[in-house]
């Protein structure tokens, strides 16, 4: 086999250079205009409707430091979060710019210096919090969740009854009602309906002053009697596909760039990687890449997830470990050298996110903090 050095060697190195050099760190590419345009496509989806913004977990692992602002450029006056540490991290991410951060984990007491500091307003979810929040905070404005079928969080129907029957605190600044689907994304699931039915029940008794907010991602392609006032997507903003089994119309915004450190050729009876799990058949040309499940690549996307290298697909072999992969080189076509970037997620987000018998939910939360983190805008 030949022998292959790698490119570095070959160039004369001088301290002038050396920082146009190939890089062996994994970069993290979140494309913000990407993101803005998913927005606008929702917007032109729902024309009747405002479009909120869903930015829980990091907003979905992209870093919400720079998306919360990307998002109220497009014009997003509603953010949602689960925590309200989130909510904080959003509101300085705006850094002035007037927009409703709603907290969806509920009002608990120990909170209110938090949620009042940085403006937030909680998403009561029983009628305990409702009655907590009017004797602490009544001019706190709220949202108030009506659970319509999935039964985690929210009013249930006897409170719902109870709500609606003014038995309780009519003093609260209520700024929304919210529900949340179960089966948004299996469009002929019958409970869409039935969730569909109690919550427009729940709308009709709304006052012009409050909003309703029904749909997420899958949600909105439902279809137009579920947008209601607000739409909440999060996972369509960031490019995963709402309904995995349907061509999505919103972009991925966010790629792994992970540099191959070293390339190998094994012969017939090589084995690759942690447990020896994948051996050669034939002669293999493989690229060993910087990045592996400590990155967010989980370990279930390890033998036949796919890569890219410069758009050609490059199965990986063997097992992911924390900090390296292996990917299949021998039917690459062309020349590639240590630092050239192998690419993951992307369009393959769904694919891979499938491979490995997860969600892209899943995979976009769990990107990992080592990335040197670029942002296109
Ligand atoms: C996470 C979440 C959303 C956003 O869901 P997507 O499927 O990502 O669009 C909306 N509403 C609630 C209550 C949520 O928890």
């Amino acid at each position: 086999m030949p022998v292959r050095s790698s490119t570095i060697s070959r160039r004369v190195l001088t301290n002038r250079n050396i920082d146009r050099l190939p890089q062996p760190a994994p970069r993290l590419i979140v494309d913000l205009a990407k993101i803005q345009s998913n927005y606008k496509k929702l917007q032109a989806m729902a024309p009747q409707s405002a479009v909120g913004a869903v930015v829980k977990a990091n907003a979905y692992g992209l870093g919400a430091t720079e998306v919360v602002p990307a998002l109220a450029d497009a014009g997003c006056k509603h953010f949602y979060v689960a925590h309200t540490s989130e909510g904080e991290e959003a509101r300085r991410a705006l850094k002035g710019v007037d927009a409703e951060i709603f907290v969806f984990n509920g009002f608990w007491p120990a909170e209110l210096p938090a949620l009042r500091a940085f403006e937030l307003f909680p998403v009561i979810n029983d009628l305990g919090q409702a009655q907590q929040l009017d004797a602490l905070a009544q001019d706190l404005p709220c949202a108030v969740h009506f659970d319509s079928g999935i039964n985690r969080l929210g009013l249930d129907a006897r409170e719902t009854a109870a709500y609606l029957d003014g038995e309780l605190p009519s003093r609260l600044q209520v700024r929304q009602y919210i529900s949340h689907l179960a089966c948004a994304d299996e469009p002929d699931h019958p409970l869409n309906r039935t969730q569909l039915e109690r919550f427009s029940a729940v709308a009709e008794h709304a006052e012009s002053t409050i909003r309703c907010s029904f749909a997420n991602s899958g949600g909105v392609m439902l279809g137009p009697s579920y947008h209601f006032d607000v739409l909440r997507p999060g996972l369509a903003l960031y490019g995963g596909a709402p309904n995995p089994s349907q061509p999505s119309p919103f972009k991925v915004c966010v790629k792994i760039e992970a540099p191959i450190l070293q390339i190998r050729d094994l012969q017939p009876g090589d084995p690759i990687g942690y447990g020896a799990t994948w051996t050669a058949t034939r002669p293999t040309r493989t690229a060993t890449v910087a990045a592996g499940y400590a990155d967010g690549i989980l370990r279930a996307c390890g033998e036949g997830g796919m890569a890219r290298l410069n758009g050609q697909p490059v199965p990986i072999l063997g097992r992911v470990s924390m900090d390296l992969i292996s990917v299949d080189l021998s039917d690459y076509v062309g020349e590639a050298h240590p630092g050239d970037p192998v690419c993951f997620l992307g369009d393959d987000l769904d694919p891979l996110a499938s491979h490995a018998g997860a969600v892209s939910y899943e995979l976009l939360v769990r990107l990992g903090l080592r990335f040197n983190r670029v942002y296109r805008r």
